[in-house]
C-alpha cells in the first residue's frame, strides 16, 4: 500500500514535539510538506501558507493542521474541499458550531475528518473505562493543575477569545473523563478566574452530575509551579480507581494496575490511518461542549495580570 503523503499545517511546539516523531513512528503514513510562515524542516518541501500548498497541485494525501484552534476551520474546509483528509488538533475548534458544517464537507468529498484529544491515547484510559463500565460510581474528582509558563511559553493566542485559557490542558482531562465515565454528565457550576489583562481564564472550578445525581468535581488551574498534577480520582463501589500521570498510571486502590511511559501521538497516527483506510471520520464534540457550558454558566472572577 502507499504511504499516505500528510503536511503539516503550523510548525509550532506540539508539532515538533509530537507530530513528526509519530508520523515517522507510524508505518503507512509519511511528512511530505510543512506549510508554516515562520518555520521549516530541512529536506521538507515547505509552503509559508495552507493556501500555497494547496495551490501548488503536489501529491499530499493528508494535513495536520496544528495552528492555534482560532483559524483552523477555514483551514480544514480549505483542506477537505481540495479533496485532503484532515487531522484537528485538540481542541477541534474555536466554538461549538463550526465544526458540523466541516462534517458535511468531508462526507461530500469522501475525506476523513478526525478530530483529535489525544488524552483518549493514553495507555490507562480503555482499561479504566472497562473497570468503570458496570461499577456503581459513587463521585468523581478531577485535578488538572500545570504551569502554564513552562507548556505555552510565549504564546498569546490561549489568552485571546477561542485561545479557551486553562481549558487548553482542561479539556485534556475532559476528555478523558468523557470516555471512560459510562454516562453522560452536565455542568451545574462553574467558577472561573480571568487575570485582569486577558480574555480566557487561568484557572476553573466545576462542578458536574449525571442523572444519577454523581458528584463529579474538576479543578482547572494554570499557575501551579513544580510537579503538575493530572489526575481523576473515581470512587466506586469497589474501591478507588485514580487515572494519574495524565493517563500513564492507574492506581485500584493501592494495587498499582499500570503504568506506562504515554505514546498518545502513535495512537493517533495509527488511528488516523485506519480512519483514511476504512473511509471513516472521527469526531466527538462532548469535551468542548462541556468548555462552552462553562463559558455559557460560568461565574467569572478577576484575578492577579498575567504575565509571560
Ligand atoms: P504554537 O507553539 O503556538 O504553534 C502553533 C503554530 O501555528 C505557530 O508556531 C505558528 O506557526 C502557527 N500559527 C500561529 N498562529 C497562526 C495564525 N493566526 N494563522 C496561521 N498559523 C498560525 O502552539 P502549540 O502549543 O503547538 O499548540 C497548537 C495546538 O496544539 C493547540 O490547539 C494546542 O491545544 C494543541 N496542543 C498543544 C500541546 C502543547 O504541549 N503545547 C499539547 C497538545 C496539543 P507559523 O508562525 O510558522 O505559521
Amino acid at each position: 500500500m502507499t504511504a499516505i503523503r500528510i503536511a503539516i499545517v503550523g510548525l509550532g511546539k506540539i508539532a515538533r514535539d509530537q507530530h513528526i516523531p509519530s508520523i515517522a513512528g507510524t508505518d503507512g503514513i509519511e511528512l511530505a510538506a510543512i506549510a508554516s510562515r515562520n518555520a521549516s524542516v530541512d529536506g521538507i518541501a515547505h509552503f509559508a501558507t495552507l493556501d500555497q500548498l494547496l495551490a501548488d497541485g503536489r501529491d499530499i494525501d493528508a494535513v495536520a493542521l496544528c495552528t492555534p484552534p482560532q483559524v483552523r476551520h477555514a483551514q480544514a474546509a480549505a483542506a477537505l474541499k481540495a479533496g485532503k483528509h484532515v487531522l484537528l488538533e485538540k481542541p477541534p475548534a474555536a466554538t461549538v458550531s463550526e465544526l458540523a458544517p466541516l462534517l458535511t464537507i468531508a462526507n461530500k468529498a469522501r475525506r476523513t475528518l478526525f478530530a483529535t484529544w489525544h488524552s483518549r491515547f493514553a495507555p490507562a484510559v480503555e482499561p479504566a473505562r472497562a473497570f468503570l463500565a458496570d461499577r456503581q460510581i459513587k463521585s468523581v474528582d478531577i485535578v488538572w493543575k500545570e504551569d502554564v509558563r513552562v507548556w505555552h511559553p510565549g504564546q498569546t493566542w490561549i489568552w485571546q477569545p477561542g485561545g479557551l485559557g486553562v481549558f487548553d490542558p482542561g479539556i485534556n482531562a475532559l476528555s478523558l473523563v468523557t470516555r471512560i465515565l459510562p454516562r453522560p454528565f452536565f455542568l451545574t457550576k462553574a467558577d472561573l478566574s480571568f487575570p485582569a489583562n486577558c480574555q480566557t481564564p487561568i484557572a476553573a472550578d466545576l462542578a458536574f452530575t449525571d442523572d444519577t445525581g454523581v458528584r463529579i468535581r474538576a479543578g482547572f488551574d494554570w499557575r501551579q509551579t513544580g510537579p503538575q498534577t493530572r489526575e481523576v480520582h473515581i470512587e466506586t463501589d469497589a474501591g478507588r480507581l485514580t487515572v494519574a500521570n495524565s493517563g500513564g498510571r492507574l492506581v485500584h486502590d493501592d494495587r498499582t494496575l499500570l503504568d506506562e511511559t504515554r505514546y498518545e501521538y502513535l495512537g493517533i497516527y495509527r488511528h488516523f490511518t485506519e480512519l483514511i483506510a476504512s473511509g471513516t471520520s472521527d469526531f466527538d464534540l462532548s469535551p468542548l461542549v462541556h468548555v462552552a457550558d462553562a463559558f455559557m454558566l460560568g461565574r467569572r472572577h478577576s484575578v492577579e495580570a498575567f504575565s509571560d
